[in-house]
């Protein structure tokens, strides 16, 4: 039985669905990040006369935490202390949550701005499916998934997209738990071993290990390759560019004339609203 066979990248080919994540994935979010806090505390520290913010500083108190704690730990290695405020302290309010709002302001502020530019490999192994007829979804933790696919040019490639705000409003638990895959395969009207999770974190590789997922791809964007295939991922590749060739012998092709040969896809696309 195929299914007493290791899974690897050749089964992109009989899957129905991809389901992707965002950041990392098709879009490099971690650079609009920096400089949105880049922005943040360059403005304060000027502002409150301290030594200028650095990328030294944010991979050393920034990079990987949780937003407040990021503004409580840089702040603190400037020497200043702000109350905690609240999670609703707006973004002029001096606490460091209110501090930490103002981030989520300034990211937006840069998105809209300075935009961000998908992983070109990444693109070409999204039309490319779906142009032959594999469905496709976002599951994001993040809040800011639809202004990152809007910025990026890519909202219009996606019907279902699964992010923390939706997590949040259903009461889905995030990953590593496997249930905003298993929404999003859902919501494509398929089971979780119809579905590939494309995914460039451990913990977004466990979800889609303990989903029992058709098969999880993961995407060495520095994370290591073998962190990645301990976390549970069949198979890892360093860019997408890489996998378009086993989208299938056919798929692999560089003609853009999809529309008769592909007899193998039985799930096409929906139109676009
Ligand atoms: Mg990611």
């Amino acid at each position: 039985m195929a299914t007493s066979l290791p899974r690897d990248v050749s089964r992109l080919g009989e899957l129905s669905a991809l389901l992707f994540d965002l950041d990392g994935v098709l879009t490099p979010t971690a650079e609009v990040h920096m400089r949105a806090w880049s922005r943040l505390f360059n403005d304060w520290f000027a502002a409150h006369d301290l030594a200028p913010y650095t990328d030294d500083d944010y991979f050393e108190y920034v990079d990987g935490r949780p937003r407040y704690d990021g503004v409580r730990a840089m702040l603190a290695a400037r020497g200043v202390v702000l109350p905690e405020g609240a999670d609703d302290d707006g973004p002029d309010v001096e606490t460091v949550r209110g501090l930490g709002n103002r981030k989520n302001s300034v990211f937006a502020a840069e998105l809209a701005e300075n935009g961000v530019q998908p992983y070109p490999g990444s693109v070409e192994f999204l039309d490319r499916a779906i142009a032959l007829g594999v469905q496709v979804a976002v599951v994001s933790s993040s809040r800011n998934a639809v202004p990152v696919l809007e910025a990026a040019g890519l909202r219009d490639r996606f019907d279902v997209v699964v992010d923390g705000a939706v997590a949040a409003a259903e009461g889905i638990a995030g990953k590593p738990a496997p249930d905003t895959y298993l929404e999003g395969a859902r919501r494509l009207g398929l089971t979780a071993a119809d579905c590939v999770v494309v995914e460039d974190a451990t913990s977004g590789v466990e979800a889609g290990r303990a989903g029992s997922f058709g098969l999880v791809l993961g995407v060495d964007r520095g994370t290591g390759r073998d962190a990645l295939l301990r976390s549970g991922a069949d198979v890892v590749v360093d860019d997408l560019q890489e996998a378009v060739v086993a989208l299938g012998p056919a798929r692999a092709s560089s003609t853009t004339d999809t529309t008769s040969t592909d007899t193998t896809s039985t799930h096409t696309a929906e139109a676009q609203p």
